[in-house]
C-alpha cells in the first residue's frame, strides 16, 4: 500500500472519530493564541489553560504585557515548565510586536518573534488565520513514522511528507485530529500495536516486531 493510500484510510478513520476539531488552547485573539501556543512547549494544553486566564486578565495585549516586570510574568506562569525562559520571551515578544505593528499572517515575521519557532507559527497560521499549515510536534512526528507516512529523521521532513499525502484543505484539521487520537489512544509505552485501529494495519511488520521486542 502506498503512503497516499494509507493516508486516505487513516484520514477516514480520523474524520469519523473526530468530525469536529475544536482548538484546545483557550484564546480570544491572535495574540493570546500565540502566547498560549508558546507557553505549551513541553507542557500540556490543560496546564496552559489553567494559567492563561489569570495571565490574560492582566495582559491580553502586547502593550499590557510589555508593561509587566518579567518577574511578574514568571510568577503568573510559574506552574508550567520553563517559566523563566518563557517569561523573558513573552516580554521580548510583546516589544517586538509593538515595534512590528502587531500580529499578522506573515511567516517570517512570526518566526522572528522571541520564543516562536516554525511549529508555533504554524499553529497560529492555521488556527487563527485559517491558512493551510501542518504543525508537527514530537507526537505527530512519532505517529507519522509508526503509521508509515514518513520515515523522516526530523520534524521538517515529517511535515513535508504529511503535506504530500493529504491535500491542503485538510491539513489544519488533520493536525488536530492526530493530536486528539494520540491523546486518546496512544499510551507512552507498553502497548500492543496489533490491537490498534491504525497501527495494526498501517505499521510495518518490522516496526511491530521491534516494538513488541522493546515491550518485553
Ligand atoms: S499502536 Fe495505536 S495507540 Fe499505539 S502508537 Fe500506534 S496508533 Fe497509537
Amino acid at each position: 500500500m502506498t503512503r497516499t493510500e494509507k493516508a486516505k484510510i487513516i484520514g477516514k478513520t480520523l474524520d469519523s472519530l473526530y468530525p469536529e476539531t475544536p482548538i484546545p488552547l483557550e484564546h480570544s485573539s491572535a495574540y493570546t493564541l500565540i502566547v498560549a501556543v508558546m507557553l505549551s512547549a513541553q507542557t500540556t494544553d490543560k496546564k496552559v489553560n489553567e494559567v492563561t486566564p489569570a495571565l490574560f486578565k492582566i495582559a491580553n495585549t502586547p502593550e499590557k504585557m510589555v508593561n509587566l516586570e518579567i518577574s511578574v510574568i514568571q510568577n503568573l506562569i510559574r506552574q508550567i515548565g520553563l517559566a523563566p525562559t518563557k517569561a523573558k520571551n513573552l516580554h521580548k515578544m510583546a516589544g517586538q510586536l509593538i515595534d512590528g505593528g502587531g500580529m499578522r499572517a506573515d511567516w517570517d515575521y512570526l518566526e522572528s518573534l522571541a520564543g516562536v519557532g516554525h511549529k508555533t507559527a504554524s499553529v497560529v497560521m492555521s488556527q487563527w488565520y485559517g491558512l493551510p499549515a501542518f504543525p508537527v510536534d514530537t507526537h505527530i512526528h512519532r505517529l507519522a513514522a509508526r503509521w508509515g507516512l514518513s520515515n523522516g529523521k526530523n520534524v521538517d521532513t515529517t511535515e513535508k511528507d504529511l503535506k504530500k499525502v493529504w491535500s491542503k484543505d485538510v491539513w489544519n484539521r488533520r493536525h488536530l485530529q492526530i493530536i486528539y487520537f494520540g491523546r486518546e489512544y496512544c499510551p507512552a509505552r507498553n502497548h500492543d500495536l496489533r490491537k490498534c485501529s491504525i497501527c495494526s494495519w498501517a505499521a510495518s511488520k518490522k516496526r511491530i516486531t521491534q516494538e513488541m521486542k522493546n515491550k518485553n
